[in-house]
């Protein structure tokens, strides 16, 4: 069975297209700028050169074209026919409280989709216009929802309500979903796998830092808790946000520089985190190079983010009353040897014991970065959100058939 996972946002849509036989990707690409003049579509064959394209792609429909003439093309293809296609995966930002799971795309799962453009404003309408655009170029093919919600929903009250006006939950549904559970489920999957122990057993904290940032603790492989909120804004300091902060400053700051609501979401969402400390940027690749040339600013900035790392890391090992494997994925996770050496450095109090040499060696592999004396086992996971998509459409399109 061949699988084509799409993450369509706005004015982007990124494909893989995987052959479920082996799990290997045939192709690669994104489309960018849709809707603009010169969109650009960049695609990846796997065995051939990279191709590019510019021209006027005005909507998602004419984009999913193009990705389609892309995968079939005869030079730098890899498919005969669009008919190779089995089945369509694509992720969902958020799927409130209503989907547990990944789901087969029916009448009813897009009405419930737009029903929770609210909640996600920003990404669920590009997802469905990615739905859209799919059933408008390959119809009878069957699509498949996976969200980056849905692994959250297992925490319990405790963790999930806010101490506000439970009205509040009732009519609007306000309370802790989380983020990124794609990428919690499958590293935390991933390290029981490498070390050979039922993920049931295990008292794990996910930390996933990208420019979006969030940690998890999962029990018995379920989520516990998380730092991201009712949106991706709540918990560890970001690339560009601020993360936790007192919710006082918000009409604090409205007030005092004439601020509207949305000048301040911008401002918390776009222009906070390591990018606003820094001064310089929200990529921790050019903060690390200017703290290591001796930027003050930079060095405030790493040191802040990684604080509040160590603090999230500690508040959940409290949580679940112990610590069994604490892990880094996304890009800064899997990449930033000086990260995990601050990070772990500070709470061996935990029983966490680093291996420096481990640590500063690259790989590709999932992998065990302590010592085998450390209590608790620290390890670095490269995540792979869309091969879960993957697996996720695959097993259940096979299922319905
Ligand atoms: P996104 O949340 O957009 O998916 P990624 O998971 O790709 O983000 O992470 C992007 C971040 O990873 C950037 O801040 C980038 O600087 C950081 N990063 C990538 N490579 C390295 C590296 N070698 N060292 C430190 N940080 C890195």
């Amino acid at each position: 069975m061949k699988v084509l996972v799409i993450n369509a946002g706005s004015s982007s849509l990124k494909y893989q297209l995987y052959d479920m036989r082996d799990e290997s990707v045939l192709a690669s690409g994104r489309v960018e700028r849709i809707g603009m003049d010169s969109s650009i579509v960049t695609h990846e064959p796997a065995d051939k050169p990279e191709v590019r394209d510019v021209s006027e792609i005005l909507d998602h429909v004419t984009a999913v074209k193009r990705v389609i003439d892309m995968l079939t093309h005869p030079d730098h293809g890899a498919l005969e026919s669009m008919k190779e296609i089995d089945a369509v995966g694509h992720r969902i930002v958020h799927g409130g409280e209503v989907f547990k799971g990944s789901v087969l795309v029916t009448q009813e799962v897009k009405n419930e989709i737009r029903r929770l453009f609210d909640l996600a404003p920003l990404h669920n309408p590009a997802h469905m216009m990615g739905i859209t655009a799919v059933e408008a170029n390959m119809p009878g093919v069957p699509q498949v929802v996976v969200f980056d919600t849905a692994f959250h929903q297992t925490m319990p009250k405790t963790s999930y309500l806010y101490p506000i006006p439970k009205v509040l939950y009732r009519r609007h549904k306000i309370r802790r979903y989380g983020f990124h559970g794609t990428s919690h489920a499958y590293v935390s999957d991933m390290a029981a796998k490498v070390l050979g122990k039922p993920l049931d057993t295990l008292k794990m904290v996910t930390c996933h830092i990208g420019n979006g940032a969030s940690c998890a603790a999962i029990q018995d492989g379920k989520t516990l808790d998380t730092s991201m909120g009712m949106t991706p804004l709540e918990g560890l300091m970001m690339g560009t946000r601020s993360g936790d902060i007192d919710p006082a400053i918000v009409p604090f700051v409205m007030n005092k520089e004439e601020l509207s609501l949305n000048e301040v979401n911008s401002m918390l969402n776009k222009h906070s985190g390591m990018l606003a400390i820094s001064g310089i940027s929200s990529d921790m690749r050019e903060v690390t190079e200017a703290m290591n040339d001796g930027d003050e600013n930079a060095k405030l900035a790493f040191d802040m983010y990684t604080y509040r790392l160590k603090k999230y890391i500690g508040a959940y090992a409290a949580a679940m009353n112990g610590i069994d494997v604490l892990i880094f994925t996304a890009g800064v996770g899997e990449n930033s040897v000086a990260l995990r050496e601050t990070v772990c450095q500070g709470i061996t109090f935990l029983g966490i014991e680093l291996d420096l040499e481990l640590n500063a060696q690259r790989s590709k592999e999932a992998r065990v970065i302590s010592t085998p004396s450390s209590r608790v086992k620290v390890m670095v996971v490269p995540t792979n959100e869309e091969l879960l998509i993957a697996r996720d459409t695959y097993s259940i399109v096979k299922e319905a058939q």
